[in-house]
């Protein structure tokens, strides 16, 4: 499934921007080598000059992928999607949005933002170079992000999974085929060609030209594509596992109920005997909040006899909720993004505010993945409609 990795770098309209650790290699190689082209192509300048300005273009690099990776987040969030984060990765990012688009054109305007994104920066760093020559620090540093901007774009625009242009790719096959499931999985099998195509053209390059470095290079861009191709197939194959369920279909009926005014110490002991993990906090039948292992286990042993389950359950307005009829696949998002095990299915009421609304069971990362598992054991699945 996905999670976000990476570290944390901040926050921009709202929305996470996290590195993933390959960053900081590529970071330092890119670095390295704009130094050593610097030291070679500019021989009067110092050491010092050569790493500030190979310093200064990575961090623009760095720019520029953020900016390619927001300019799709802008236009997702004109659709109303959410952007859950950014992730920035060896030679792009990711924009990880809450769900699929709708319709095949809001899907070809997300993806198409990055590449015209990219094509602007190109544009901005060639006219610097107008005005500065290559033999002056700006000059220098807009050459290397022109060039690669333009090349990240044209890149990008490959007609394979997941790159934009097998996204622009999928909403074409989706606008004409009228069949999501089906254009995502010709955009996965074109991604694959695109990445084998590129480990066999690194390869000839570095035989036959005797250029290692590009042509290694191609290949390990290949290599990551064809790993990220199969996995977008993969994500299609989880989302069939979940087709059609709702969490009415997986959710537990019975729903455990605890006292708010007991102490966690008894508390403890009723998860001991019982074995459930997760109980509704209530008074005079009216739910005041929820309570769990993990709430009980974040007070330290010695404090259980005199805290009560009030103190430390979430209250009821902190409590995520589910409808009976919400579909699995956006539930288990909504869960694993949330990072909580489990929710209370909520039925007859938004949000579970309304009086009339009632908890009528419980739904767990567990029970969900226990179908998905169910399901990929007995073969694939015939749609009911
Ligand atoms: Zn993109």
């Amino acid at each position: 499934m996905p999670t976000t990795s990476g570290f944390r770098i901040g926050r921009i309209l709202g929305i996470p921007i996290y590195l993933h650790a390959s960053w900081l290699l590529i970071f330092a190689l890119i670095t390295y080598s704009l130094a050593m082209q610097f030291t070679h192509a500019h021989p009067q300048w110092s050491p010092t000059r050569d790493w500030t300005i190979g310093t200064l273009t990575s961090l623009l690099f760095f720019g520029s992928v953020l900016f390619h990776e927001l300019s799709h987040s802008v236009i997702a969030q004109a659709y109303k999607i959410r952007v859950d984060s950014i992730t920035l990765f060896v030679f792009g990012g990711v924009a990880r949005i809450s769900r699929d688009p709708s319709k095949a054109i809001q899907e070809f305007n997300i993806a198409i933002a990055g590449p015209i994104a990219s094509f602007f920066l190109a544009a901005v760093f060639y006219a610097v170079t107008i005005f500065f020559p290559y033999t002056t620090m700006p000059g220098a540093l807009a050459t290397w992000l022109w060039e690669t901007n333009f090349v990240l774009a044209i890149f990008n625009l490959l007609p394979g999974f997941p790159l934009d242009g097998g996204r622009i790719f999928r909403a074409i096959v989706w606008g004409i085929t009228k069949d999501f499931t089906r254009s995502t999985k010709v955009a996965g099998t074109s991604g694959k060609i695109v990445a084998y195509a590129m480990i066999v053209f690194g390869a000839w390059y570095a035989l036959s030209k005797g250029q290692w470095q590009q042509g290694l290079w191609y290949a390990f861009i290949g290599w990551f594509l064809l790993s990220a191709a199969q996995e977008s197939v993969a994500q299609i194959a989880v989302k069939e596992t979940l087709t059609g369920l709702q969490a009415a279909d997986v959710m537990s009926q019975e729903v455990p109920i605890i006292p708010r005014e007991i102490s966690l110490e008894d508390y403890g002991h009723e998860v001991l005997r019982t074995g459930r993990r997760c109980h509704l906090v209530v008074t005079d039948e009216r739910l005041v909040g929820m309570m769990n292992v993990n709430t009980l286990n974040s007070v330290p042993r010695d404090e259980w006899a005199h805290m009560s389950v009030q103190a430390v359950m979430i209250p009821r307005e902190k409590i995520l909720w589910a409808a009976p009829e919400e579909p699995l696949l956006g539930l288990l998002e909504r869960l694993l993004a949330a990072d909580v095990n489990q929710m209370p299915v909520v039925s007859g009421g938004e949000n579970g505010e309304s009086n009339n609304a009632h908890i009528i069971g419980m739904i767990t990362r567990d029970s969900i993945l226990r179908v998905m598992r169910t399901r990929a054991e007995v073969g694939p699945v015939v749609p009911a409609k």
